[in-house]
């Protein structure tokens, strides 16, 4: 069988936008040269958007000041004296405060 052949253009659906795309036979070859065996999620437009999203993506590796756990925040802090916390730490301290204030109790700022 011919290598070309062996390829015909799909329609896939793409899981961002909902839309169907054609992921061709030369995409496919180029997949299977590489040895992906998945098939893509996103339609070219979206898997675009997704990359450029991922690209600038601000991300700084941070210990937590709470539990201790290593992770990553999406922003830098401002100050090296500034509470971090891996993400649920934050999300906890949220939702402490959101309590806190719903009881108008005070609040100490960090
Ligand atoms: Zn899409
Ligand atoms: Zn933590």
């Amino acid at each position: 069988m011919d290598k070309d052949q062996k390829f015909q253009d799909k329609t896939l659906i793409c899981k961002d936008c909902g839309k169907n795309f054609t992921w061709t036979a030369s995409e496919q070859r180029f997949y299977s040269e590489k040895g992906l065996k998945n098939v893509p999620a996103r339609c070219e437009k979206c898997r675009i958007f997704y990359k450029e999203k991922h690209k600038f993506k601000v991300s700084s590796p941070i210990k937590c000041s709470d539990c201790g756990a290593e992770g990553e925040i999406a922003y830098i802090p401002k100050n090296k004296n500034e509470l971090i916390l891996c993400e649920n730490c934050f999300a906890k301290r949220q939702k402490e405060h959101q309590l806190a204030k719903n009881a108008k109790k005070d609040v100490k700022e960090i």
